[in-house]
């Protein structure tokens, strides 16, 4: 499975948005977003704006999403297939289908202070979905399904002192918390209203039907 290892804060700079890539420092003055002199496109000419084209507009919205979820175009594309098989509306299918990935699940009960942090937590064994290891962040939960850390002190210690963080964190409807064991119940679908992300998916789905 492949890894970016590469800056996270230049995706942010180059949509000109915050996607909260970093975790806690996304919150803090240190964002690049804050500070208007470092808040340019990156590379040399990150000044120069020039207007974008409609294939760089749709672009645009496709690699937000991307980067948004921490995924690759093969994955991005395999999602988009998944959805066009679906029913109903393309965009939303798509959305729906990355927020019910169990790394973004995990962000979500806030058990890792970003995506990034969840997948490590996942390929490293510490989450369990109904009661099994399961070390693939791209594994899609459904209603029903308990996600429970591994039984050992360091795991439930780690995230412990991460939900201790930010005692007055609320998950969405979606995901029931136990914060003492810690243990999470999927209790639904998520919804499109559940999707913080800004992006028009009717433009993504227009790049990607090229
Ligand atoms: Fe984006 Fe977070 Fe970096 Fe700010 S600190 S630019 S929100 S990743």
């Amino acid at each position: 499975m492949g890894r970016y290892l590469g800056s996270s804060c230049k995706h942010c700079r180059r949509e000109g948005m915050k996607l909260f890539l970093k975790g806690a420092r996304c919150e803090t003055a240190k964002c690049p977003i804050e500070k208007k002199q470092k808040n340019l496109a990156p590379g040399m000419h990150g000044w120069r704006k020039g207007r974008s084209s409609e294939y760089g507009v749709r672009l645009r919205e496709k690699q937000k999403i991307k980067w948004f979820y921490g995924i690759f175009d093969r994955q991005f594309m395999r999602y988009f297939h998944q959805a066009e098989r679906l029913k109903g509306n393309t965009g939303e299918t798509l959305l729906l289908l990355l927020e019910r990935r169990l790394d973004n699940v995990v962000y979500k009960l806030n058990f890792a202070p970003s995506r990034k942090a969840a997948r490590q937590l996942i390929t490293h064994g510490h989450i369990y979905v109904n009661g099994k290891k399961v070390d693939l962040p791209d594994y899609s939960v459904n209603v029903g399904a308990r996600i429970s850390v591994k039984g050992s002190e360091k795991s439930v210690k780690r995230v412990k002192s991460q939900l201790e963080q930010n005692p007055s964190f609320s998950t969405q409807g979606w995901l029931q918390l136990d914060r003492e064991k810690p243990e999470a119940t999927v209790v639904a679908l998520p919804t499109r209203e559940d999707i913080q992300i800004p992006v028009e998916e009717q433009l993504v789905i227009e790049f990607c039907s090229r």
